[in-house]
């Protein structure tokens, strides 16, 4: 009776282990989104979470580099725990001034995907930084759309133009192919996807937590301004302590700040 009862807790356990398993299934090759990196919250109103405090950024960096992790650019994707890729969204100044030095002195790879149509606007990085950031070999500039539309939402043909116009302003700059897009807000349906994939191999989005496996679609894992030092590592190695804090939050319904972009 005894044995039978070990048994059966044993066959629970490892029944329940399995879903969590499944559940908090670990990303291979983790993919970060930033966004900036300012003191000062650069959204202060509406998204303060998309802003990272300098010091905090250094610190994951570092964490990165001295932990022996391999840093890829976003065109350079390859599933393997020991790789992680960077990225930043939009393109705005402050990834020169308060991203570019920490990278250089680290040694970190990061990938801008950049909203071709505000080269050069106020707040955002200009032609010339792009160029001096592009030749230092640790920054490759990506697609973020030509204006930031969603994409979902627009006529073919001006789909097409948004997908295509940042590949070629980029490429005029830096002399060097753009291979990957992160879409607008993350939006993308299988016409953008494939419409997409005449000019990029490489296609991200925001949604986190999966293991990618398909280049049409690669996840990617944001950081925010009031996540801990701990959840980013947890988020670099391996996410599964990560995920069930967030699932105990939802379920005690506490807020999760990050999560509600
Ligand atoms: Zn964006």
């Amino acid at each position: 009776m005894k044995i039978k009862i070990i048994a059966a807790i044993a066959v629970l356990l490892l029944f329940v282990f399995s879903v969590l398993t499944v559940f908090f299934e670990d990303t291979v090759t983790p993919c970060f989104m930033y966004h900036s990196v300012s003191d000062e919250a650069l959204f202060d109103k509406a998204y303060p979470e998309l802003s990272i405090k300098p010091g905090e950024f250094e610190k994951q960096i570092k964490y990165i580099a001295e932990n022996g992790y391999k840093t890829l650019f976003a065109d350079e994707f390859e599933r393997d725990e020991n790789n992680i890729i960077i990225t930043f969204d939009d393109g705005y100044e402050d990834n020169y001034y308060n991203v570019f030095p920490v990278l250089k002195k680290y040694n970190v790879k990061a990938t801008i995907f950049m909203i071709a149509e505000n080269i050069g606007n106020e707040g955002f990085l200009t032609a010339k930084q792009i160029k001096e950031m592009s030749e230092s070999g640790l920054v490759s500039f990506g697609s973020h759309g030509y204006s930031h539309v969603d994409l979902t939402k627009i006529p073919d043909t001006q789909a097409d133009a948004e997908l295509f116009m940042p590949k070629k302003i980029l490429k005029e700059i830096t002399g060097k192919e753009v291979n990957a897009i992160s879409y607008p807000y993350g939006f993308a349906n299988e016409k953008i996807r494939k419409t997409a994939s005449k000019y990029y191999d490489y296609q991200y989005t925001t949604a986190s937590f999966k293991d990618n496996k398909k280049l049409s679609n690669i996840h990617r894992i944001g950081v925010y301004r009031s996540q801990s030092f701990s959840d980013f590592e947890n988020l670099v190695s391996g996410r599964r302590v990560y995920m069930l804090k967030r699932y105990i939050k939802k379920i005690l319904g506490k807020p999760i700040p990050w999560e509600e972009y």
